[in-house]
């Protein structure tokens, strides 16, 4: 470790002021402290913001959902409001980290969580991410757990979020407060590809702090759910994963919304799975169509090919379980 400031927020507006002056928000701490202690990250000043209010999940206007950046991950999962409209959302959590974490980390948190890319995480070794401008040791070293989607020659590192995909899928949006208001922007523009930057990761501006996760109301009944495959059955990240929520009426799908995790750079949205499955009515021969797509644009490294069939399984799978054709 090395010498930091600390200082706790009374209040939204204390906390932006803050986050302006260039301090580093912390709420469960779960990901910044060990990468602190790795020295991964050195922050000057960490702002806590675990006192705020932002800690409920409430419905909206519409229907839809409103997690607070401060619901913890265990909170989250066992909501009976999140548990019976948006499954997806619940499974997503419980399958992530472990008990402790999730009684520890936030939504906020875990969607501004940082990769696990072990050369990121060696201080040691080459990482755009880490140390702008010094190479990626992933890109010619061991890069089974890497990314096939998204990369660029810069970064190739996977976002390892699960609750991200689930919100991905179901196109949530980011509630944000900073030192010019509050303003909310679509997931699928918060978190960021690498490109040319890849220690740029998120589009937030100075100061601005996570206040909430939205999610918009669907047509009933939606069914939802998330599968995740991985090396062991616990303790460990997607090596790829799907989110999938479909809204059946009629015996004709009206709404598909799937995504999926452990592949992309960022949680990885599915259009062309979506668009095959919408209007068209549940089949086995439907399912396998649609996920034949979903590793659309995959560029695979020398290690991780096999998550180009990986996912295309994942998905299927997936929408077979949801969609309710065996
Ligand atoms: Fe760093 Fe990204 Fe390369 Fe990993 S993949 S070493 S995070 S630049």
């Amino acid at each position: 470790m090395y010498p930091f400031t600390y200082t706790k927020a009374a209040d939204t507006r204390q906390a932006v002021n803050a986050g302006r002056r260039g301090g580093r928000y912390i709420a469960g701490g779960t990901t910044l402290v060990d990468l602190m202690r790795e020295t991964v990250e050195r922050p000057e000043t960490l702002v806590d913001i675990s006192g705020l209010p932002l800690s409920e999940v409430t419905v909206t206007e519409r229907g839809g959902l409103r997690i607070g950046a401060l619901v913890t991950m265990s909170e989250a999962a066992a909501d009976r409001k999140v548990r019976t409209t948006f499954p997806v959302v619940s499974q997503a959590l419980e399958l992530s980290a472990s008990a402790q974490l999730r009684n520890m980390a936030t939504i906020g948190g875990n969607i501004m969580q940082r990769t696990r890319c072990t050369y990121f995480r060696d201080v040691t070794a080459a990482c755009n991410k880490r140390e702008p401008g010094s190479g990626c040791a992933a890109r010619e070293g061991f890069n089974r757990t890497h990314a096939i989607l998204g990369t660029s020659d810069a970064c190739v590192a996977t976002h390892p979020s699960d609750v991200a995909v689930a919100f991905a899928a179901l196109e949530a949006t980011v509630q944000l407060l900073g030192p010019d208001g509050g303003r909310s922007i679509p997931f699928a523009d918060f978190l960021l590809q690498p490109g040319g930057t890849p220690s740029r990761e998120q589009s937030l501006r100075k100061g601005e702090l996570i206040t909430a996760v939205e999610v918009p109301a669907y047509p009933r009944p939606l069914r939802s759910g998330y599968l995740k495959v991985r090396d062991r059955q616990s303790y460990e990240f997607a090596l790829t994963s799907a989110a999938v929520a479909l809204h059946i009426s009629g015996g004709v799908i009206r709404e598909a919304k799937v995504a999926a995790g452990g592949v992309g750079t960022v949680p990885w949205k599915l259009p062309a799975v979506e668009q095959h499955l919408v209007g068209e009515r549940p089949s086995k021969s439907l399912w396998a169509a649609a996920a034949a797509r979903a590793a659309d644009g995959a560029r695979p490294l020398e290690h991780n090919r096999f998550k180009v069939e990986l996912l295309q399984r994942t998905v299927e799978r997936q929408l077979r379980i949801v969609g309710g054709t065996k």
